[in-house]
Parts: C-alpha cells; structure tokens; sequence
C-alpha cells in the first residue's frame, strides 16, 4: 500500500481531490471520536498518556469495502445454524473429549484448558444452568478466476473473545454518515440498499442481556420473586437489581471501548450492571455460595461504603483467557475454575472454548464429522460448502498425505496451532523450515489449511493517524448469540442433547487488510474495520 494521491483513478472508491480528501479525513476523524470509535493509543504513538485518558480513532477504511451480496446474505443465513452446531459440539463431551485428550499429549495450553474440566466433574461438578454464546464465523470469498465464481469460505469459527462487535456497528453508521452527510463525493454504488445496517453491538449485548434474565428466571422461585411474565426482560427494578454481569478482561486493553460499548448497552437498555475484572483479581472481591456456587461479588470500588454492596453474578463474559498469556501462574488456572465451578452463565464454558479450536474445525470439515451435529441433509450441505479443505498433520492416511503438501507445496497453505487472537499462523514458504525445527511429534497439534484468495479491491485504509491507500483484501465475520441448557446431562450425544433456547444471528463485521498481508487481525496489528457496500 503506499500514501494516497489524488491521480490515480480506480472507479472506487473515486479519486479524490486534495481538497476532498482533507473535508472527508477531518470528517472521519471528528466522528470516530465524538462516536467512541475508538481504542487506547499504541505507547509508540502515544508514550505519555496521563490516567490512561487519551484514545485514537481506530484503525478503519475511509469507504465501505464492495463485498459481493449472495454470500454475504449466505453467511448470514446460515449463523443460527453454525450457533446450533457449536452449541452440539461443547455439548457432546465424550466427543469433544477424544479430540482435547489427543491434543493435550503435545498442547499444554489444551491440556490445561482440559484438566479445569476434568478436575471440575469429578471434584465438584458443574452448577450453571444455562450456556451462553457470544460466536463469530469469520470468511473470505474466494475467487475462482478460471470458473469466475466467488464463493464463500469459512476461514475459522470463535467461540471465546469474539471482538470488534461493537466497533463494527459504529464503523457502519460511520461510513452512511460520510455518504448522507457529504463528505464523500457522488458514488452511484451507495445506497440505503447496497450499505446494510449492521446491529452488532444491540444484537451481542441482547444475548448477555437474554442470559441475565434466563439466569434471574432460574433462581426466581428459590427466592420467591415474582417476575413480569409479559416483558422480555426483567427490569432493573426490584430484587434484580442485586444481580451483575463481570467481563473479565485484560489488563492493559487498548480495545476496552468495543467492551465498554456492550456495558453502556447493557446498562443503558436494561439497567444492568457490568463489573470489569481480571482473571488476578476475581478471586479478591468474589465468593461462591454453597451448596449451589452462586458467584457473590463485591465490587473493590464499594468496599468502604458505608452499606455494602454484594452482586449475584449471572454471567461471566470473557474477553481474556484465551490464550496461554492470559495464564502466567497457577492462581489465573484457579480462578478459571473458580468461575466454570460458579453457577454463573459462562461466556463461553471451558468445553465452548475448547470447541472452537482449530482442531475441532479440522475434523468437522469432513462431511460424516459435520452430519453427526447438524440435524438435516440440507443444513449439512449448506454449511459444508462453506469449508476449505483443511488437513490433519498426524500419522494417519489423510495427515500423512497432508504432511507431504506441507513440504511440496507450501505456497497453498498455512499453518495453524491451536490459538486464538491473530499472530499465530505460519504461512506458505515458511511451513516446511517451521516444521523441521520443532521435534515431529508436535506436529499433529498443527493443521494444514488451504488458503483462500479472495478478491482485491481498493480503499483507503487510516491506522494510527497514518494514510494508506491501495489494494486491500475483506474477511467477513458473522457474529452469532445463543444460549442452550447445559451442566446437566453432558455427553447424551450428539443430536439429541442439546436444547437451545436462544439463537439469533448478530450482526457483522468487515475486517480488511493490505492484500500483501498474510494476517487480518485488527487488534494484532494486522488490519483495520470496516463495512459492507453490497455489491
Ligand atoms: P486466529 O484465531 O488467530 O484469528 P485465524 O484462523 O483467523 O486465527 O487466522 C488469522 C488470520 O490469518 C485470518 O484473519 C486471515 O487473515 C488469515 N488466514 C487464516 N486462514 C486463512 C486461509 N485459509 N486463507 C487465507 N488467509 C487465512
Ligand atoms: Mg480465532
Ligand atoms: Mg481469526
């Protein structure tokens, strides 16, 4: 990518003027910070920052990104079904526990994600009701120049610290601004058809909301509460207002603000309280009630007051814990048991989180591993269309033949461990010198993916105060809500076990990255949000 001029003519996004391009970056830049379009400054750009009080715009793109329409409406289509799918997967413990205990011979990060779940069946057991899910399936198009199809392909599915909803949304109602607005000279493309409207924030803060209230409805006739039976919601009134949702988050977040915008969601709609915790610190300010593990949580803040304020937590949303940083001692491993042992609604559980992992994805891209969770031909069909060929590195027939793909013809492929959070992935020529240098047993703990290549298109891409202009790639994540009954019951199999009480698919989110850039992570580093122009 190189700095934008006002010569060069693609047809979009329109060239544009020193004079336009000064009106439209202004304009970009006094929205993203009178919206909270916004994250904490790198220390880099920022190295005094007095009560951590100054924020910068996000990394976004000056104009919505062309994103081709049948498979955006595909993707969308198809959520609930994914919502569902993952859902059976955690579900399905004896399943799920096959795949965790193969990996955590040569994953410690599984293994120890794996041991949470072992200890706690067989030591205490669980006491949550409910799961929630906060889901995103990520895809690229992928081209086919010889066929000239574009079709969609799933490039991996989160089940824990599925981020940027909220900034998502803003970006969306940033991008129809500058087009009603002005700011943007005449573009036929635009349109209120062809840019969607993107609920995200609303959509992901209603699930958290939905299993606040699943949650009070449960322990409702224990206390003799008397809920509205017509409302949606519980409201704040009353007995309710005891009751708290904690995000446990990391310390030091620069994207605290597309966590902050769920909070002010939740409070603001529904009049719930949020509390933000790190892992270090929950064991400090909360307990567990026995016999049924309620979660009590005093709040550090409210510890001198004169009348203590206690909180029933009803759900615990993680947006840390997801990868082996997150773990520096022992104490973080136990206060993770701490909270999967509470009877607090987890976002995700230990064994959703572990559904999510690259080597489930793996497995389930072969048809018969996808029909055995997924209730009909159809749905079957629908979301196997979407799975790029994706290979074991193990000893058996297929990883076998996978590892000799990996050494004679890496430039396909690349290379993934079983971690989340961007900047993990190792990519075509590098395969075959990564894998020499780590010991060969280790090697099934990787899987080989066959890379997707999507379309280039043009934008202008801001990342810290910084212009880019040039040919840029879009990966499309469809966020997902659901709630199912679990704790009990675990393991009944695949298709019947599962009774999901909420689903809903949630919005989306445009992530676009330089097309020279292998990774698309925005808080990685790697690339920056943007929006749909439907095309
Ligand atoms: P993570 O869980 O760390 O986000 P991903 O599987 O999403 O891992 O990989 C990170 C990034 O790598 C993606 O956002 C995408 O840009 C790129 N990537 C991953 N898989 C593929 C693929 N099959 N083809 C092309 N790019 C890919
Ligand atoms: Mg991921
Ligand atoms: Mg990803």
């Amino acid at each position: 990518m190189a700095a934008p001029s006002s010569s060069s003519s693609p047809s979009y996004p329109p060239s544009l003027t020193a004079d336009q391009l000064a009106y439209l970056t202004a304009s970009f830049t006094d929205y993203a910070l009178a919206h909270g379009l916004v994250v904490r400054p790198p220390p880099t750009l920022s190295p005094a920052n007095p009560h951590n009080c100054l924020a910068t715009s996000a990394p976004v793109t000056l104009f919505p990104s062309p994103f081709p329409r049948a498979p955006f409406d595909e993707a969308r289509a198809i959520q609930t079904a994914c919502n569902e799918l993952y859902a059976r997967v955690a579900h399905d413990e004896p399943w799920l526990g096959a795949l965790s205990r193969e990996l955590a011979r040569i994953d410690d990060f599984i293994g120890k994600l794996w041991d949470v779940h072992t200890r706690l069946k067989t030591e205490g057991g669980y006491h949550h009701r409910y799961s929630l899910g906060l889901f995103r399936s990520d895809y690229m198009v992928h081209r086919d120049a010889r066929a000239g199809t574009a079709a969609l392909r799933q490039v991996e599915f989160n089940t824990i610290a599925s981020s940027f909803g909220a900034l998502a949304t803003k970006v969306s109602e940033m991008h129809r601004f500058l087009w009603r607005g002005g700011a943007y000279p005449t573009i036929d493309l635009l349109s209120d058809v062809s840019l969607p409207r993107n609920p995200a924030l609303e959509s992901l803060a209603d699930g958290l909301a939905k299993a606040h209230e699943l949650y009070i409805a449960d322990v409702a006739p224990e206390r003799g509460y008397t809920l509205p039976s017509d409302a949606d919601f519980v409201s704040s009134a009353g007995p309710t207002s005891d009751y708290g949702i904690i995000f446990i988050v990391q310390d030091g977040e620069r994207n605290a603000f597309d966590q902050r915008w769920l909070e002010y969601h939740l409070t603001a709609r529904y009049g719930i309280r949020v509390f933000r915790v790190t892992l270090p610190e929950i064991r400090k300010y909360s307990h567990h009630v026995r016999p049924n593990y309620e979660l009590l949580f005093v709040p550090p803040h409210a510890l001198d007051a004169k009348k203590q304020a206690v909180f029933e937590i009803s759900v615990v949303y993680f947006r840390a814990g997801y990868g082996p940083a997150d773990y520096p001692t022992q104490d973080e491993w136990n206060a993770r048991y701490f909270l999967e042992e509470s009877r607090a609604i987890k976002c995700p559980t230990i064994l959703t989180q572990l559904a999510g992992s690259k080597k489930v994805q793996q497995v389930l891209a072969s048809r018969d591993a996808l029909a055995r969770f997924v209730p009909d031909e159809a749905t079957t069909d629908r979301i196997f269309n979407t799975f790029a060929a994706i290979y074991p590195l193990d000893t058996s027939p297929v990883g076998l033949h996978a590892r000799k793909l990996a050494f004679e013809q890496p430039g396909k492929y690349v290379l993934k461990p079983q971690r989340e959070g961007g900047g993990n992935n190792i990519y075509r020529d590098k395969i075959p010198d990564f894998l020499s240098g780590i010991d060969e047993e280790k090697w099934p703990s990787y899987i080989l993916m066959e890379l997707i290549q999507p379309p280039e298109v043009d934008n202008i891409v801001m990342r810290s105060g910084e212009m880019m202009q040039g040919k840029v790639v879009g990966e499309l994540g469809v966020y997902g809500a659901v709630i199912w009954k679990d704790g009990e019951g675990k393991g009944e199999g695949a298709k019947d076990g599962v009774e999901v009480v909420y689903n809903r698919e949630a919005g989306v989110l445009l992530r676009t990255k330089g097309s020279a850039s292998e990774e698309g992570g925005v808080a990685a580093g790697f690339g920056c949000i943007d929006s749909c122009v439907l095309v």
